[in-house]
């Protein structure tokens, strides 16, 4: 845990967030900002810089990842069409440096 990374503290309960799920290595999030009607956020509890670090330091956090990913995506109903972004480095949009995938569904997505 890094006490200065705000997804660390959401992962250990300090800050509060709205949970949609959990897994025993994730957790899923909805996006404070939303960019579409469904915006979660898939927070491995795991601190990585980001999703390429998570992915060299650990396979079973990212297979985590990706399985609670599915699980969110039946949950909100959007199975068979939704997004999943991975944001790398400030020039990418990254905001903060705690590996997160959005999951992003129930409108017609723009192409890219
Ligand atoms: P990124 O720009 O890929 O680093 O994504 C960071 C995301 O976290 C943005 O979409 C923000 O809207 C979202 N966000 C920031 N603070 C919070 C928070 N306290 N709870 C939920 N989502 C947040
Ligand atoms: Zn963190």
């Amino acid at each position: 845990m890094t006490t200065d990374c705000l997804f660390c503290r959401i992962v250990a309960g300090e800050v509060p967030a709205a949970r949609v799920a959990e897994s025993e290595r994730s957790i899923a999030i909805r996006d404070i900002n939303p960019a579409a009607p469904v915006h979660v956020l898939v927070v491995p509890k795991r601190h990585e810089p980001d999703v390429g670090a998570l992915a060299s330091s650990s396979t079973e956090d990212l297979a985590d990842a990706f399985a609670l990913i599915a699980e969110v995506a039946r949950q909100e109903g959007i199975a068979t069409d939704h997004r999943i972004v991975a944001n790398t480095g400030s020039g990418a949009g990254q905001t903060i440096f705690h590996a997160h995938l959005h999951v992003l569904g129930g409108k017609r997505l723009p192409e890219r």
